[in-house]
């Protein structure tokens, strides 16, 4: 890896293991979502870094994509199972975290599963291993605790400024004899259900993506538009973040408009299809 890649992306592995260290004392019965995801995220820009998108909580059967609105009350209950995942960017490198906690409880045996497996994934993730071997031994390793993998969502390779990038790493078993290459980051990351193992797109959307610039007249709309270009990164973003600059009417209307002429992407919550309970646990590996 290249010295400058090397040095942003550790900076921002720093980041986020302090912060998800703290975050853990705090997950805990009473504490409302959108407290938690203010800190996370003011905590990351504290420390230099800036978050890779917004911090996503996602509770129970909710797999991912939960991010608080602005005035959200939800608030963390004792049982709950509480997904928290967050990105760090240092200059467009990225770090990808998360892990779940039961909620007043100690452990549970889905994120037992989940970093189960996720450890037995990183003894075999290095320069040459295969896609397909690691989606197997993450398959077989839920399997084994008599749980599913969720097969539609994936770890995935890290480029700068892209969160998403190349290669997918399957949460089940496939074919895909892509590489892991040297120099290259990897965000590795297990999502477990006792549900069947599939998540679908569901409502609310919290979370939007810049995807192309295009005329908008609204006032509104554009300025949201210039926002997720320049302030975000062209990384995605969340409705609370831009709540807190344009009247809440006006930016429902603005991000409607924005999406329906393909200038910005959604990212609805993500439903475990069965109502299973889900849990994850993620780390970046730099190879
Ligand atoms: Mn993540
Ligand atoms: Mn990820």
């Amino acid at each position: 890896m290249e010295e400058e890649a090397l040095k942003n992306h550790k900076k921002a592995m720093e980041i986020s293991d302090t912060v998800m260290k703290t975050v853990r004392e705090m997950a805990v019965i009473n504490t409302r979502a959108f407290d938690l995801a203010e800190k996370i995220e003011e905590k990351i820009k504290e420390m230099g870094g800036f978050p890779a998108f917004p911090v996503n909580i996602s509770i129970n059967e909710i797999a991912a994509h939960y991010t608080p609105e602005l005035n959200d009350g939800l608030v963390l209950k004792e049982g709950n199972l509480v997904k928290i995942d967050a990105g760090v960017q240092v200059d467009g490198y990225i770090n990808d975290a998360a892990f779940t906690v039961c909620i007043g409880k100690n452990t549970h045996p889905l994120v037992e599963a989940s970093e189960s497996a996720l450890n037995e994934a990183l003894k075999i993730m290095k320069v040459g291993s295969q896609v397909w071997e690691i989606s197997e031994v993450v398959e077989n390793t839920l399997v084994e605790k008599g749980f599913r993998p969720v097969r539609n969502l994936c770890g995935h390779g890290l480029e700068r400024f892209n969160q998403h990038g190349h290669p997918s790493i399957p949460n089940g078993k496939n074919k895909s004899k892509e590489v892991l290459e040297e120099g290259h980051a990897y965000a590795m990351e297990v999502f477990v259900t006792d549900g069947e193992g599939l998540v679908k797109d569901s409502s609310p959307t919290m979370i939007y993506k810049f995807v192309q610039d295009r005329p908008v007249r609204m006032p509104e709309a554009r300025k949201v538009l210039d926002m997720a270009k320049k302030d975000y990164f062209m990384l995605p973003f969340a409705k609370r973040w831009v709540a807190k600059k344009i009247s809440p009417i006006k930016l429902d209307f603005a991000l409607r408009q924005l999406e329906e002429i393909e200038a910005i992407e959604s990212f609805p919550v993500l439903k475990e299809v069965s109502g299973g309970l889900v849990a994850q646990t993620e780390q970046t590996v730099l190879l």
